[in-house]
């Protein structure tokens, strides 16, 4: 089967999805290949329940476009209560935007279609021809056997880089003394009486957080939840698994892990936590949740001193204001570094495009930054950002039949900002 299309996007995920309908809105034929049945990737999939970092800790607001777009969809659908603020496990005041993550499948699906976007479900990728610099063609297996497409620019959005890895891709180390951040089994928990969980004080959270930890029943010292509009549901992030998401088999141990611990945190809501006496499980989300695996070499590797400096780089595409938040491999504790006041970092488009290819860009968690900055812009209002600028950088190359990397800065600059995108 050959499928035809100008810039394909491998991964649905929200950095993909964004990526997808910025490029179609700038008029390129845009194939989006997605192996499960729906958008969203860790949105939906991994049912992580809500958009963070959207805002400094001032309060001004750093991510908007093609992402914000999304929210007003969820709020009109009834899916959403749109921005607000909450205290974290850590203590940290943060801005969020709640959402059900059912009700996130069909607003990608519909802001899809109205760009053009072609959409190909259940889609693996199944090879990668590259010829020098160039990913000449790649082959997804379909249904009806191996699809193959030659697009003029691709877009590596699967999270892992597994496009990447195929084509031979530099990959970033792990510096000493650095661990890949572990994932998370997300499962809904219901009913809860919110008006009694959250009456618990900070102080109060973390002392039961800690007790959860000490009799074995909490991987995590956390009791962290994001309530489901309309319910008395919530998805709960408390769970933790070390594992390297790029091996098959641990993978597969790894899920069965995940829903183990779900069990034990379960148990431990149910008998110890305020609030959550009559909840029981509703749902194990689809998949385990990945914070990092592959971090791309690109043209530039974005560091955390610049996102401290907030460095102005001159192809600057994004901005993001999430915190470095660290979750360590062993162990049940969690470091945040937050920015303070007003702080706020840009992106650059070269951390986006792979170091020795042409054709190809990255968006999502995966683009070209160190361990600790990765741990800042992993966060979706961020990857949205980032995947609007290599829908539209993408659909620029084709027009120009130029590589992305040539793309002309104040053009792609002047189409984010056209799209609603913050980029003073
Ligand atoms: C447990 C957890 C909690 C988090 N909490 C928050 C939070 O509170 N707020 C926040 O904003 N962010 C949070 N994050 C971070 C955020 O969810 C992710 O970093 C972000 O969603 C990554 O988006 P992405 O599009 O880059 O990748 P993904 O969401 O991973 O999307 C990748 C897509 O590619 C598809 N794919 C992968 N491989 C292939 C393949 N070989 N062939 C075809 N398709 C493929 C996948 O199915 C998926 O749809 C959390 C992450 C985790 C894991």
């Amino acid at each position: 089967m050959e499928l035809r299309a100008e810039v394909l996007v491998l991964g649905g995920g929200m950095a993909g999805t964004v990526a997808a309908i910025a490029a179609a809105r700038e008029g390129a034929a845009v194939l989006l290949a997605e192996r499960w049945g729906f958008l969203g990737g860790a949105a939906t999939a991994a049912a992580v329940g809500q958009f963070v970092g959207w805002e400094t800790e001032a309060g001004r607001r750093v991510v908007g476009g093609i992402a914000e777009e999304i929210v007003q969809r969820l709020v009109v659908l009834g899916a959403s209560d749109g921005h607000t603020r909450f205290r974290m496990s850590t203590g940290h005041v943060m801005d969020r935007v709640q959402y059900d993550p059912e009700l996130l499948k069909p607003v990608l699906d519909m802001l899809a279609a109205e760009a053009g976007v072609t959409l190909l479900f259940h889609a693996a990728l199944a090879g990668v021809t590259r010829a020098g610099g160039a990913i000449t063609q790649v082959e997804l297996l379909t249904k009806a056997g191996i699809a193959h497409v030659a697009p003029r620019v691709v877009v590596d959005a699967s999270g892992d880089l597994d496009l990447l890895a195929r084509a031979g891709a530099d990959f970033l180390p792990l510096e000493a003394g650095e661990a890949m951040q572990p994932a998370t089994a997300m499962f809904r928990f219901g009913p809860v009486d919110f008006g009694q969980f959250h009456a618990i004080p900070a102080e109060g959270l973390k002392t039961l957080a800690a007790r959860g930890v000490a009799e074995g029943a909490l991987a995590r010292a956390a009791l962290h939840a994001s309530r489901v509009e309309g319910t008395d549901d919530a998805w709960f992030n408390i769970g933790r698994i070390a594992l390297d998401a790029t091996d098959p088999l641990a993978l597969s141990a790894a899920e069965v892990e995940g829903r183990r611990q779900s069990l034990a945190a379960a148990g431990f809501l149910q008998h110890a936590v305020p609030g959550c006496a009559r909840g029981r499980i509703i749902a194990f989300a689809p998949q385990l949740g990945i914070r990092e695996s592959r971090r791309v070499r690109g043209l530039h590797v974005l560091t955390e001193a610049e996102l401290r400096a907030a460095t102005p780089f001159d192809d600057r595409i994004a901005w993001g204001a999430y915190p470095m938040d660290v979750h360590p491999a062993k162990g049940a504790g969690l470091t945040f570094d937050g920015f303070g006041d007003d702080h706020a970092y840009a992106i650059p488009l070269r951390s986006l495009i792979p170091a020795g290819l042409d054709n190809v860009l990255v968006a999502g968690r995966g683009i070209s930054a160190t361990h600790r900055a990765h741990a800042a812009t992993r966060v979706m209002p961020t990857v949205m950002a980032i995947g609007q600028a290599v829908g539209i950088a993408a659909a620029m190359a084709v027009r120009g039949n130029a590589a992305p990397a040539q793309c002309d800065i104040a053009a792609l600059q002047d189409a984010l900002r056209a799209g609603g995108a913050y980029l003073p």
